[in-house]
């Protein structure tokens, strides 16, 4: 079954699009101290195909150093087991340096990605695209987890690549 990781820097929502996605069946993140379960998995079957979705960042520090180095880890481990890669930012704090190196992360691993841009939730947030356009990672779906907005071009994008 092909797998799909959704990989990106805390409160981009991933876990809200991975939920979507799948159905909100799963994605509860145990919290337990010394559990470590940075990754979620669920199965979701997409215009009859089955597919595995890839949640990550179970763990997140708060902030500085460790959050860096949590979310890139993350990030790693997740890429190496995914036949395809939602990088996935979000519009409304915009592109940050974090996101910058997560896609530096994506792009050297060579797999396929789509470039999900998450909380456009109206026509005032299509301005602050173009600074996502300006990384070169194509192709680009701008999507609104919480309000469902652009998922049918984001599961067609999905199905075209798998
Ligand atoms: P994660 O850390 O990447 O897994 O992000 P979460 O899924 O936990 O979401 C972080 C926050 O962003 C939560 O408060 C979500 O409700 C919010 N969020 C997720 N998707 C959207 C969206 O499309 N629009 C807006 N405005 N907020 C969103
Ligand atoms: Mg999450």
């Amino acid at each position: 079954m092909p797998k799909v990781a959704l990989i990106g820097r805390p409160n981009v929502g991933k876990s809200t699009l991975f939920n979507t996605l799948i159905g909100e069946r799963k994605a509860v993140v145990e919290r337990t101290p010394g559990v470590t379960r940075d990754r979620v998995y669920g199965e979701a079957e997409i215009e009859g195909r089955r597919v595995t979705f890839i949640d990550t960042g179970g763990l997140e520090p708060e902030e500085g150093d460790l959050l860096k180095q949590e979310t890139l880890r993350q990030a790693e481990a997740a890429l190496k087991e995914a036949d395809l890669v939602l990088l996935v930012v979000e519009a409304k704090t915009g592109l940050t340096p974090l996101d910058e190196e997560v896609a530096e992360l994506v792009r050297a691993s060579g797999k396929p990605l789509i470039l999900v841009v998450n909380k456009v939730d109206g026509k005032r947030d299509l301005l602050n695209l173009s600074e996502f356009y300006a990384l070169g990672l194509e192709p680009l779906v701008p999507i609104s987890a919480k309000h469902r907005r652009g998922l049918e071009d984001l599961i067609q994008l999905i199905l075209e690549r798998l």
